[in-house]
Parts: structure tokens; C-alpha cells; sequence
């Protein structure tokens, strides 16, 4: 079986008892898009507390009241996962107002600390342990990483004692990168699914559930627009029409492929542009303008407004995304402009030139 038919595999084996599966994947598609190695071959280590903090970006957002609820995210009573991560939002909370996660953990990192060290466990006793392990089939060979050394009894030592990481097998970061385009959003999707199943009073036709889990629109941007527009101008950051109250704040790396909130992602754009570039990746001339706003002004403009500037994270995705996508994949330049990925020498290592 090929990876993929693996993992399709997994997400179609019954009902899950939790979202965790799910988002540890996404937690896991995301980490492989930042860090493609250069030898696509090669063996990659992901370190569980950055995964970790992964999984409570995702939980972070949706531990907030919907329609006045809390939703599940498990058939089970206890949720140790997304009850951690509401307990750190509410105790982080200024003025009854939700704020982002980069901002919370600065705010108080002792208890951003503990929630690492206590979703970390849970997903090594969980799903990390139950990933490659399909129930009612016969036992498959991990086709991620080694998971031998994981049980539902694993603890801090034991993690510890395994250098705090697993490790991807040879190759696996860079397919997962390059699946990550088809597989993400069959992952949302199923979690959307998920999280109906385990509120079964949400009615068919409640509003935009799926926007509550991974809209980005709920983010409060009106932050990050008024700074951008007195920084930058009030111009569509792509087609350059002046925009006043039409201006759409824009993810320019799409947030559907890299969930990066940062200000180094953000742009100011028209709808025209907006829309039509939708979750298309980006040509690499606009990203490569947007950090050429540069490092210093961006994270003053961020720190001036409390919000995670996260310039490193647009740049390591980038570089994965650019560098997984297969030749041929649709780039947006414009409206109406949409080109083929072309191969970039730059982006690429001197084996891809030979293959
Ligand atoms: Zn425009």
C-alpha cells in the first residue's frame, strides 16, 4: 500500500471516539510542509512538544462556546485534550476577550508549559500510539514512524527516554508535504463529521459549524487590518486598487494549507483578488514581497498590537510548500492569471536535477 491508501485507511475505520487522531495528523501534515529536508530521502524527528503545540493551535479556537455550548470532542466524559486547552484560554483571557495562542503563552508560560507536558502525554498514550494500529485488521507494519516503544501506559519518562521525539521514516516528511494539499482538507472535513456525531443536538442546518472549527474568519483581523492599512497603505496588496471599506484581510500562504495567522501572512486585498485566489498557492513573487516588509517592521507592527508576528513559520512554508508541490500544480498571479508550478532550481537540491 501507498502511504496515502494508508492514511485514507485510517480515517475511514468506524467511528472515532475522539478528534484527536485527526488533528494530530493535520498537527503532522503541517510540520512536514515547514520542514521538507533538502535529501528528500532522509529520516526526519519531530519534536512532540512542537507538535504539541500544533495540536493546541488547532483545539484553540474551537474550545470556544458555539451557540452556547462547549462542543465535544470525544464520546467520552473527559476530553483531556481540548479541556486543557480551554483551561488555558480562560485563564489567559484579558477583559473577557479571546487572544491568540502565541500571545497567551507568552502571557503566562508556566501554564502554557503544562498544557504542552499534558496534551504531549495524552497523544503519546492516544493517538500517536493508535495511528498505524487499524482495529479489526491484522497488524500493519508502521508505515509513519516507529511506534514500538508507545502504549496507552506511556509516560513523561518514557517520551523523555526516546530523545522527546518520534522520527519519520526515510521520505515520509516529504510525502506527507506533498500530500498534504489533497489530505488536509479530507481531514477537516471528517473532523467536521466527527464533532456533529458527538453533538448530536446540533441540527442538520446549524450555522457554519465548520467555520467555528477552522474558519479563519473568526479570528478577530481588525486588528491586523487597521496596522496594515497604516503601515502599507490602503491598497490592494496584489492589484494595488484602493480599497477602503472593501479591504479583505488575505492569508497569503492560503490558510487552509498552513493554518499561520501571523502578520507576516496577512495582506490587505481586494475581493476581486481575494476570492479568485481563494486556496491557491500563491506565486512566489508575492510571498517573496510580503517578506520583503521585513523581519524588524513586521514584529514591531505585530508587538504593537499583541499578535504573533511569526515570520520564520511564512518562510519555512514557503520553502516546503514550493518545494512539494508537484510540477504543474496551479499558481495564482492574479485574477484570471493562473500558471503551472513551474521546476525552481532554487528551491530544489541537486539530486531533483538529475531525477
Ligand atoms: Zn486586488
Amino acid at each position: 500500500m501507498t502511504l496515502g491508501q494508508h492514511l485514507v485507511a485510517v480515517l475511514e475505520t468506524g467511528a472515532r471516539v475522539a478528534t484527536y487522531k485527526l488533528a494530530v495528523l493535520v498537527a503532522l501534515l503541517e510540520f512536514c510542509v515547514e520542514h521538507v529536508p533538502e535529501d528528500h530521502d532522509a529520516e526526519v524527528s519531530v519534536d512532540l512538544d512542537d507538535l504539541s503545540a500544533r495540536v493546541i493551535a488547532l483545539y484553540w479556537r474551537q474550545v470556544r462556546d458555539f451557540d452556547g455550548h462547549y462542543l465535544r470532542q470525544s464520546s467520552n466524559k473527559v476530553a483531556k485534550i481540548p479541556d486543557a486547552v480551554r483551561d488555558l484560554a480562560s485563564s489567559t483571557r484579558s477583559h473577557g476577550r479571546e487572544i491568540p495562542l502565541d500571545i497567551a503563552a507568552r502571557r503566562d508560560p508556566d501554564a502554557y508549559r503544562r498544557t504542552v507536558a499534558t496534551v504531549k502525554l495524552v497523544l503519546a498514550q492516544q493517538p500517536l500510539f493508535r495511528l498505524q494500529r487499524v482495529p479489526g485488521r491484522s497488524a500493519t507494519a508502521a508505515f509513519l514512524f516507529d511506534d514500538s516503544w508507545l502504549s496507552d501506559k506511556a509516560s513523561a519518562r518514557t517520551i523523555q527516554d526516546h530523545g522527546n521525539c518520534i522520527v519519520l521514516f526515510p521520505g515520509v516528511c516529504f510525502a506527507l508535504a506533498r500530500l498534504s494539499a489533497l489530505l488536509k482538507p479530507a481531514l477537516l472535513i471528517a473532523w467536521v463529521d466527527d464533532v456533529r456525531r458527538m453533538n448530536s443536538y446540533l441540527s442538520e442546518t446549524v450555522p457554519d459549524l465548520e467555520g467555528h472549527l477552522f474558519g479563519s474568519d473568526r479570528v478577530a483581523l481588525q486588528r491586523p487590518r487597521e496596522v496594515l492599512t497604516e503601515a502599507f497603505g490602503d491598497r490592494c496588496f496584489y492589484c494595488a486598487t484602493r480599497l477602503g471599506p472593501a479591504a479583505h484581510v488575505d492569508h497569503v500562504l492560503p490558510w487552509s494549507r498552513v493554518g499561520i495567522d501571523g502578520l507576516t501572512n496577512l495582506v490587505l486585498a481586494c475581493p476581486r483578488c481575494n476570492t479568485s485566489k481563494s486556496q491557491l498557492l500563491p506565486d512566489r513573487a508575492h510571498v517573496d514581497r510580503a517578506l520583503d516588509r521585513g523581519r524588524a517592521v513586521l514584529d514591531e507592527l505585530a508587538a504593537r498590537i499583541e499578535w504573533p508576528s511569526q515570520f520564520d513559520r511564512v518562510r519555512t512554508s514557503a520553502r516546503g510548500l514550493y518545494a512539494s508541490q508537484p510540477v504543474g500544480s496551479p499558481v495564482w498571479r492574479a485574477p484570471q492569471d493562473i500558471v503551472s508550478l513551474r521546476l525552481d532550481v532554487s528551491w530544489l537540491t541537486s539530486t531533483d536535477l538529475l531525477s
